[in-house]
C-alpha cells in the first residue's frame, strides 16, 4: 500500500461539474490581503477554487401573538393558505431534482418527500390548528411554538449515552421539523425566500448556515463549492452536498465576518480548510489538488467494476452496510457484491407502532430485488443497548429495563426470544422475501448456544406455517448466522459453530464489550479501540473456529471499512467484508495491491504485539510487497 495516497474522498460521488471549471476562472481577488486560513468540518470531498459569493436570509421575527375567539377562522384559513403554498413549493423543488445526477436525487428526495408529509395530515399541523383554536395565538405563533414544542420533545430522546450517530440523527430530525415550521412562516409572514440563482459561475457559496431544502436548490453545475458557518458532518445538509458532489467544508467559525466580495478561496473539503486571498504557493498546490481529486475519482469509478482480488489471485468478497434504503443507490455506485449487513432498525424508528409482516416484506423484497441476484444477510431486529425504539416502548413489546444497564440487559436475540411473535412476523416477513433472491438471515447478541437453538426451532416453525399458508419460499431455508460481537461469544465460537451457519464478527460491540467502553460515551472514548490485542485476539480465535469448520466468516463492524487494517484483517485469514458503501472502493483498491502470504505475516507480526500503540505503528508503516 502506499502510504502517500492522495486524501481519500469521503464517500464515492457522481461528479456533476467537470473539476477544471472549478478554477478555469479565477478572479485576481483583494490586492495584496493577506491570506487568512480557516477550519471547519469536511464533509464532501473536493478541492475547489474561485470567487466568494455569500447569501443570506433576513430572519423573520415572530412575537407571541394573542388573537380574539372572533379571529380563529380568518386565523386558520391564512395557515392552510400557507400550507397550500409550501406545499407548491416543495412539490416544485421534488421536480425540479429531476435535473440531478440519479444518485442525488436519492438522497434529496425523501428529504423533500418527508416534509411534503409533514405539511400534511400530520401531528404538526394538527398541533398547529389546535393552539389556533384552543389557545388563540395567531397562525405564525403556533406554528413557531409547535414546532418548538415538537422539535424539544424530538431532543429531550437524545440520551447521554446515546452514540454520536444517534445523536446526529435526534438533532436532524428536530431540525426538519424547525425547517418546515420556518417555510410555513415565510410564506405567512410573505418574506422572501433565499435565491441561488445569480450565483456566478464557479462562485464558492459562503453562508452562514445552509438548510438541506436550500442545498437541494444549488446547481453542482455551476457552484464550485460550499462553505457555511453552522452545521455539521452528520447532517442532512453535508449529505445532500456530498450526494451533489460539491466539495464543501460546514462549521467555520467565523467565515461570514472574514469575506469580502470578491475575495477568492481556495475550499478544502478533505482537510476540512476554507482559504481566504490564497498567495501564489497555496493556488498551486490547491491546483495540484483539484487535479489529483479528479484523477482519484477516475480511479475509484474504474475500481467499481474491477474484482475484489489480491495480488495472488485470492478473491476477497466486499459487500456493504446499508442502515436506510436511501443507501441502496450508493450500494449500487460502490461496487459492493451484495448486502453484508441489513440492519432492520430502521424499519422501527420514526413511526408509532410495530410494522407488521407485510409492511417488512415489502421493505425486505424492495432490497433483495434492488440487488439483483446479489446475496442480502438481513439482521434481524437488534433492540436494546443504545438503540431505544419508540414504537417498540409505545407498543408496550419491550420490557422496562431503566433500571438495568441496558448494555448487559435484554438486547439483540434475547428479547427476539422473549417476544416471539416479534420474531416470528420478521422471519415470516424475510423468509417470504427470500423468494426473490438470495438472503441469509442473521441473530445479533447471540452469547449461548442455547439461543441459536432456540432461534432455529422458531426460524422452522415459521417457514413451516408459511408453507402450510400457501406462501412461495425459497427451496432451501435461507443460512441462519449469527453476529459475534460479545466475548462471550468469540471464545465460544468453536461451539456455536456447530450451530449457525455462518459468522459475522461485529467489533464494534465486541470492542465495547471486550474493553467494558460504552460505544458512545465521551468519557471514555479514548479507551475505545478495536485495535487493542485482546479484541484482535477475539477476532483471531473465532476466525480460525469458523475457518476449522469451513463455515463463512466475515467482518461487518467499522474496522473493516478502514483500509489501513485490511492487510491485518486477510492475514488473520478473513475473506469477507461488508463495509460502509463509501469505503468499498478504498477497501478494494487495498485488496487489489496486497497478497496473502504477506498479510499472513504481516498478521502475525501484529497479534505477538501486546501494545495498541505499536500495532498502530506497525500498521501504519505496512507496506504491500
Ligand atoms: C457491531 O457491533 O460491530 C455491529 C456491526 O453491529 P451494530 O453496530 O449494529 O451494533
Ligand atoms: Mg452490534
Amino acid at each position: 500500500m502506499n502510504r502517500t495516497d492522495p486524501p481519500v474522498p469521503a464517500r464515492a460521488l457522481p461528479a456533476p461539474i467537470p473539476q477544471h471549471k472549478r478554477f478555469s476562472r479565477v478572479p485576481s481577488g483583494r490586492q495584496g490581503a493577506a491570506e487568512i486560513v480557516l477550519t471547519g468540518i469536511a464533509v464532501s470531498a473536493g478541492v475547489a477554487i474561485g470567487p466568494v459569493f455569500g447569501t443570506t436570509e433576513a430572519p423573520t421575527q415572530i412575537i407571541h401573538k394573542r388573537i380574539h375567539a372572533s379571529d380563529i377562522a380568518a386565523q386558520t384559513a391564512r395557515l392552510e393558505a400557507a400550507i397550500l403554498q409550501s406545499r407548491k413549493q416543495l412539490g416544485k423543488l421534488r421536480a425540479r431534482l429531476s435535473v440531478l445526477p440519479e444518485e442525488s436525487q436519492a438522497e434529496i428526495a425523501p428529504l423533500i418527500d418527508a416534509y411534503i408529509q409533514m405539511i400534511g395530515p400530520s401531528r404538526l399541523i394538527r398541533g398547529v390548528r389546535r393552539r389556533i383554536g384552543e389557545m388563540l395565538v395567531s397562525a405564525e405563533t403556533a406554528v413557531v411554538e409547535e414546532t418548538e414544542a415538537i422539535a424539544c420533545t424530538i431532543q429531550a430522546q437524545d440520551s447521554a449515552d446515546a452514540t454520536a450517530d444517534e445523536s446526529a440523527g435526534t438533532a436532524r430530525r428536530a431540525d426538519e421539523i424547525r425547517e418546515i415550521g420556518r417555510r410555513l412562516v415565510r410564506n405567512l409572514t410573505h418574506a422572501p425566500f433565499r435565491s441561488f440563482s445569480g450565483l456566478p459561475e464557479g462562485a464558492i457559496l459562503v453562508a452562514e448556515g445552509l438548510r438541506p431544502a436550500d442545498a437541494a436548490l444549488l446547481d453542482p453545475s455551476r457552484l464550485a463549492a460550499v462553505a457555511t458557518e453552522e452545521g455539521g458532518a452528520d447532517g442532512h445538509t453535508a449529505i445532500m452536498l456530498r450526494a451533489l458532489g460539491l466539495p464543501s467544508v460546514l462549521g467555520v467559525e467565523g467565515l461570514v465576518a472574514a469575506i469580502r466580495p470578491g475575495d477568492v478561496a481556495v475550499v478544502d473539503g478533505v482537510a476540512g480548510t476554507v482559504i481566504l486571498n490564497p498567495g501564489a504557493a497555496t493556488l498551486v498546490a490547491a491546483r495540484r489538488a483539484v487535479t489529483a481529486f479528479a484523477r482519484e475519482r477516475q480511479r475509484y469509478s474504474r475500481l467499481r467494476r474491477l474484482p475484489a482480488v489480491t495480488l495472488c489471485g485470492e478473491a476477497v468478497e466486499l459487500q456493504a452496510n446499508l442502515e436506510i434504503p436511501v443507501e441502496l443507490p450508493l450500494i449500487a455506485q460502490s461496487g459492493a457484491v451484495g448486502i453484508g449487513l441489513l440492519r432492520t432498525e430502521f424499519m422501527f424508528m420514526n413511526r408509532e407502532t410495530v410494522p407488521d409482516e407485510v409492511a417488512q416484506f415489502d421493505i425486505y423484497r424492495g432490497v433483495v430485488e434492488a440487488m439483483a441476484g446479489d446475496p442480502v444477510t438481513i439482521r434481524v431486529l437488534d433492540w436494546g443497548g443504545e438503540k431505544d425504539i419508540e414504537a417498540l416502548t409505545n407498543a408496550g413489546v419491550v420490557p422496562d429495563v431503566t433500571n438495568a444497564n441496558p448494555a448487559l440487559s435484554i438486547r439483540g436475540i434475547r428479547l427476539l426470544l422473549r417476544k416471539p411473535e416479534l420474531f416470528e412476523t420478521q422471519l415470516a416477513a424475510i423468509l417470504r422475501a427470500a423468494a426473490f433472491g438470495p438472503v441469509r438471515v442473521m441473530l445479533p447478541m447471540v452469547t449461548t448456544v442455547g439461543e441459536v437453538r432456540a432461534a432455529r426451532e422458531i426460524y422452522e416453525r415459521v417457514a413451516r406455517r408459511l408453507r402450510r399458508r400457501g406462501e412461495r419460499l425459497a427451496d432451501k431455508l435461507p443460512p441462519l448466522g449469527i453476529m459475534i460481537e460479545t466475548p462471550g461469544a468469540a471464545l465460544a465460537a468453536d461451539a456455536l459453530a456447530l450451530e449457525a451457519d455462518f459468522f459475522a464478527i461485529g467489533t464494534n460491540d465486541l470492542t465495547a464489550y471486550t474493553l467494558a467502553v460504552d460505544r458512545g460515551d465521551s468519557h471514555v472514548a479514548d479507551l475505545y479501540d478495536p485495535l487493542h490485542p485482546a479484541v484482535l485476539r477475539l477476532v483471531q480465535f473465532a476466525t480460525e473456529a469458523a475457518l476449522r469448520m469451513r463455515m463463512p466468516v466475515s467482518v461487518c463492524g467499522e474496522i473493516a471499512g478502514n483500509p489501513r487494517l485490511t492487510p491485518l484483517l486477510i492475514g488473520l485469514g478473513l475473506r469477507s467484508f461488508s463495509v460502509n458503501a463509501s469505503a468499498v472502493p478504498r477497501v478494494k483498491q487495498v485488496i487489489r495491491r496486497v497478497d496473502i502470504d504477506s498479510c499472513a505475516r504481516f498478521a502475525r507480526r501484529i497479534m505477538e504485539q501486546s501494545d495498541p500503540t505499536m500495532i498502530r505503528a506497525l500498521i501504519a508503516d505496512f507496506k504491500a510487497e
